[in-house]
């Protein structure tokens, strides 16, 4: 097997080599040295066995190591207080000195799990307090959002750090929230979102809080939230501490002075200082910040040349992909962002040759090629996808979609937002979508096509069973890789769309680099990102692609996908077409 894998990268044969090689990279380097090892310290006594298996994330002996200390034990809280929160102790150490990073640290915390799963029955039955906590947490993901991964780290670090976290989920109303914090007395408030809705939702949630008089401090963390955000928009809407959480590194350390004696007024008042100063830097910039009207923007569009043949898509209308090969997707991801998922910062490949993360990436990488095979080989996961092709024009910064070619019924319109940012001068155009489809009235006969695809379904029954065995870790990873599938679907359509379904490139031939470069003709802009900001579109982007008939998907009322490992988007054909920001809108 391993000279297959080796002689697969020096004769490149296969496009995974590398990721195949590394797979048992691992198992050869070392084996013996690390098996004396592994005996080694199972001779220990079991207190420093118990420590050890939680600093090293070696979760199999765990169970019965933990039997055995609380048979020795006057009492089995001892065995948490004791060795299991020595070795917990000394993890939170490491991670706060950044010698040691996430997947090692869930890894440790599993361990810690399974161990106080073992034990909570044998305390309850002595019916005394149990451990006190260093507070309690609330954490939730907001309504309308359904992306709970940072959320699940986040609480998996502060347990580790012996906070009591309540999880109630995604998709939590403020009602629900805050009646929550009330009956569990909860101590901070965190609140996760993913995409740009919840923002708005978490400022509601601080008002709320104002209004009904909370005074606990309250974290706001998540891919679209930012300290910037939290400053200007959250932060005045309650009178209470209110601090943006970068990442779970952060966590431990915002809480513990939130909730410190001693530190929690200075660092409330640092907080609010620095946000108020953030105010103000935005208010003087806001103040240069000239906005041309949407009139003027649209006579310094971006030249297009509408004179080329418009490549005809080999069908019109919405198309389903069931039960899409994952084997083939597997070829097709970007590992990137896998990595930051654990907050390893870095490129793949070159991080796992990292001295600093290389260790840890490797470790992590191992194991999701682990999960990511038994995923594709149990079938565990079910790919979609629903999309089309449309007859198409632009009308001025409307995108206007047929039902046929006759393209007397309009199925869709969706007007694209525009740059209004001053750039005379600059030789730089006023972009907007709908400025890579031909205008209506020049006569050219334009295609825009959409598409959504999911590899959530199943993803749950998954997850729930490793939910049930106390394994955080395999379930952050499961989900990572459902997200990373999605993409690569998303990445493997739009190459197929190219290259055959519209083929406009038919004789394509990327590599999975140039492929995450972007280095092909035409884009596939999603709703809710930079050049089409407004989540909305996805309604008439599902209606049309038959998202939730064909591809089995679900909106939520702020516009979050169902399943959370979903990608959706347009695809425009045009050589010119590239995506930007659109920056401030001011009151269009
Ligand atoms: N290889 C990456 C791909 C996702 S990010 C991964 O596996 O995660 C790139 C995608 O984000 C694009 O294909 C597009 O759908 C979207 N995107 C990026 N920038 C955008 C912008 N400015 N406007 C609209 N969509 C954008």
């Amino acid at each position: 097997d391993l000279r297959e894998r080796v002689e697969d990268v020096v004769l490149a044969r296969r496009p995974d080599s590398t990721e195949r090689l590394l797979e048992v990279a691992d198992q050869a380097t070392g084996r013996a040295a690390k098996a004396a090892e592994d005996l080694e310290w199972r001779d220990l006594p079991v207190e420093d066995r118990l420590s050890h298996a939680l600093v090293r994330g070696i979760d199999k002996w765990v169970v019965e190591d933990a039997e055995e200390a609380r048979q020795q034990s006057s009492h089995p809280i001892d065995v948490i207080e004791g060795p299991l929160m020595r070795g917990m102790n000394v993890v939170g150490d490491l991670f706060g000195e950044g010698k040691m990073f996430l997947p090692q640290v869930v890894k440790s915390a599993r361990v810690m799990k399974k161990a106080v799963a073992h034990l909570i029955p044998f305390i309850e039955a002595l019916k005394t307090a149990t451990s006190k906590s260093a507070g309690r947490v609330l954490m939730a993901t907001v309504k309308g959002d359904v992306h709970d991964i940072g959320k699940n780290i986040v609480g998996v670090v502060l347990q580790c750090n012996g906070y009591e976290v309540v999880d109630m989920g995604v998709m939590v109303s403020c009602a629900k929230i805050l009646e929550k914090a009330r009956e569990v007395n909860a101590d901070v408030i965190g609140l996760s979102g993913l995409i740009t809705p919840s923002l708005e939702e978490m400022t509601f949630v601080a008002s709320e809080m104002q209004r009904q008089g909370f005074t606990i401090p309250l974290l706001i963390g998540g891919a679209t939230t930012s300290k910037a955000h939290t400053a200007l928009k959250i932060e005045p809407s309650y009178s209470g501490p209110v601090v943006h959480v970068l990442d779970a590194s952060r966590a431990v350390g915002v809480t513990s002075s939130l909730l410190s004696d001693d530190r929690k007024t200075q660092f409330a008042v640092d907080v609010r200082a620095e946000y108020e100063a953030i105010r103000v830097a935005r208010a003087a910039r806001g103040a240069n910040d000239r906005l041309i009207s949407v009139e003027q923007a649209r006579t310094n569009r971006v030249p297009v040349d509408f004179t080329v043949p418009v490549p005809q898509p080999t069908f019109t209308g919405p198309r389903t992909l069931a039960d899409y090969p994952l084997n083939e997707l597997v070829e097709r991801i970007d590992w990137t962002p896998f990595f930051q998922t654990w907050e390893l910062a870095g490129h793949y490949p070159d991080i796992l040759q990292d001295p600093v993360v290389g260790e840890s990436a490797r470790s992590v990488f191992a194991d999701a090629q682990q999960m990511l095979q038994r995923i594709v080989r149990e079938r565990h996961l079910e790919a979609r996808a629903a999309f089309g092709f449309w007859p198409a024009n632009a009308v001025d910064d409307t995108v206007e979609f047929y039902s046929d070619e006759t393209r007397a019924h309009v199925v869709a319109s969706i007007t694209m937002p525009r740059q209004l940012m001053d750039k005379r001068g600059t030789g730089r155009p006023n972009y907007c979508l709908a400025d890579f489809v031909a205008p209506k009235d020049s006569g050219v006969l334009d295609f825009v096509g959409a598409f959504a695809v999911t590899t959530g379904h199943g993803l749950e029954s998954l997850v729930a069973e490793f939910e049930a065995d106390h394994d955080d870790y395999s379930s952050i990873m499961a989900k990572a890789i459902a997200d990373r599938l999605a993409e690569a679907f998303a990445e493997t359509l739009h190459e197929r769309v190219r290259r055959e379904f519209w083929g406009y490139v038919p004789d394509e031939a990327l590599s999975n680099f140039d492929l995450i470069k972007e280095r092909y003709q035409g884009i596939r802009p999603a709703p809710g990102y930079p050049a089409c900001p407004d989540h909305t579109a996805k309604g008439p982007l599902f209606a049309m692609t038959e998202a939730v008939e064909r591809a089995g998907m679900q909106l939520t009322e702020t516009y979050a996908m169902m399943p959370g490992a979903s990608v959706s988007g347009w695809y425009f054909w045009r050589p010119e077409s590239r995506y930007f920001g659109v920056g401030a809108q001011g009151d269009r």
